[in-house]
């Protein structure tokens, strides 16, 4: 499919810097680019080799920039189309020059997406891939990287293909009860075909429950440091977040108003939650009541517990082990440079659960040990997330009780593609439960190519612009 109208977009982000890239993509953008640029030498282009020369305006004869432009004929382009491009000098008005000077030759500017939209519907990658075309820009980890660009290559439309493959031989087992019901030839019988379908439900679940390892590496892992006043959460945080003061960003929270800390931890984000409140409490201990940790610690995925190993066990102590309980986490037994007044064997005989850490939040030499006692329990977690990541993070109605293999290294990211899984799990469970109550293989079938189509539309088989129009709006534009 070719679309008739050529676009132009800065592919750069918008401010200062020393190059940006202006994009055309289109069936006319290689006579836009002969209109505003002059290439030095001679005139013919050789398809993916830069040419220097200058951008003109044709109206005028005047020359806006010095700059490299490129040609990349379709279909062997990132559209499909023919795509040029020409680096420019990075500035916000040179910028603005060449893409108004582009929009007169007859281009149009692009909308946000709409050049990987068009990679899409000229086949040059699927639906799921363009997809991680936009989660590599937003990445904020190595894991993020490394999960989005495992589905850039396809890793997760493979899985899909052969999942919905097997939904497919399932309906061609139905068909064949359907044409030949009154031969004499052998069939698969009734709890044969049950019996496939539940090995689908299952591979099925497991894609499905990856996403809350996918969100994990998506957003990083939240934590929420727990502990009694004085304990030494502002110590540890200062700790941590001042081991890594280059890459420290903080993140004004966007539904409320939290400043957020986070912190590289090997291939992971950590995401500091409520961290403001952890530094009030050491001004005013009346501020930071149970309720409040409750609530920073039900959000988080990870929990951080403190005490105070230079002071006897005290309820609160015994709130914070009560509240760890079950959750994955990891307990410091801070200030072991003091004589002991507890050791990790009367946590453990309160019911702490959780890894202990015996350490000093005062010495920066432990600063390591920490991170790498961490990143453990940041491993183990993504092994298996599922019975930490709170509702909200999940969405209404999401069913994350099956455990989640840890060889498993494909994992969705998107609520877009769990919504479609769950769409395909319920498809296939009414199609079991349809088969073992003996309905007509009609039925089934019908149940059968709902769980397909759900399962397509992962990598593309959506209908309607709507649906599109959804997934690009979150692109930037130029992308
Ligand atoms: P918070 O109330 O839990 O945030 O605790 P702070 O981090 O403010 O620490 C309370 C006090 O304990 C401060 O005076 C810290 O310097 C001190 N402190 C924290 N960690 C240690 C430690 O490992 N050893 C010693 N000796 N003092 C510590």
């Amino acid at each position: 499919m070719y679309l008739p109208d050529t676009i132009v977009a800065p592919a750069t982000a918008p401010g200062l810097g020393a190059v940006a890239i202006v994009r055309l993509s289109g069936p006319r953008a290689f006579e836009i680019l002969d209109a505003i640029f002059r290439p030095m030498h001679s005139a013919e282009f050789t398809p993916r080799m830069m040419r220097l020369g200058d951008v003109v305006d044709p109206a005028t004869g005047a020359r806006i920039d010095r700059a490299l432009a490129v040609v990349m004929p379709h279909p062997a382009s990132l559209t499909g189309e023919d795509v040029a491009e020409i680096q420019c000098h990075g500035g916000p008005y040179v910028v603005r020059r060449i893409i108004a000077l582009a929009l007169d030759a007859g281009a149009r500017v692009a909308e946000p997406g709409e050049f990987t939209r068009r990679a899409f519907l000229n086949g040059r990658m699927d639906l799921a891939e363009a997809e991680a075309v936009a989660d590599i820009v937003a990445a904020r980890s190595d894991s993020a990287l490394a999960n989005a660009l495992s589905q850039l290559s396809g890793a997760l439309s493979q899985r899909v293909d052969e999942l919905r493959a097997q939904v497919i031989a399932i309906r061609a087992h139905l068909e064949v009860e359907i044409d030949f019901s009154d031969e004499d030839i052998r069939l698969p019988s009734r709890r044969e075909v049950a019996a496939e379908i539940e090995r689908l439900i299952a591979d099925v679940t497991v894609l499905h429950d990856s996403f809350a390892r996918g969100l994990l590496m998506r957003d990083g892992v939240r934590a929420t440091i727990l502990g009694k006043p004085n304990a030494g959460k502002s110590s540890l945080l200062n700790l941590l977040l001042g081991a890594d003061r280059a890459i420290v960003t903080a993140i004004a929270g966007t539904t409320r108003d939290v400043i957020e800390d986070s912190v590289q931890l090997g291939p992971y984000a950590l995401v500091l939650n409520d961290t403001a409140g952890v530094r009030e409490s050491t001004d005013d201990v009346e501020r930071i009541g149970i309720e409040r940790t409750l609530r920073s610690a039900r959000d988080a995925d990870l929990l951080i517990a403190m005490f105070d190993s230079s002071r006897p066990l005290e309820p609160s102590d015994l709130d914070v082990i009560r509240i760890t309980n079950d959750r994955p986490g990891l307990a410091i037994l801070n200030k072991r440079d003091l004589p002991a007044a507890i050791a990790s064997a009367d946590l453990r005989d309160q019911g702490l659960r959780i890894p202990i850490l015996p350490f000093s939040a005062i010495n920066l030499d432990e600063a390591a040990t920490l991170r790498a006692e961490l990143i453990k329990a940041i491993d183990a977690l993504i092994a298996d997330p599922s019975p930490v990541i709170s509702r909200e993070r999940l969405g209404e109605g999401s069913a994350a009780a099956a455990t989640i293999p840890t060889n498993d290294q494909i994992a969705i990211s998107r609520e877009r593609h769990r919504d479609a899984l769950a769409m395909a799990l319920e498809a296939l469970k009414n199609a079991r439960n349809a088969v073992l109550s003996l309905m007509p293989p009609e039925i089934v079938a019908v149940d059968i190519m709902a769980a397909a189509s759900a399962l397509g539309s992962i990598t593309g088989e959506v209908s309607g612009e709507d649906v599109l129009d959804a997934i690009f709006r979150d692109f930037c534009i130029g992308k």
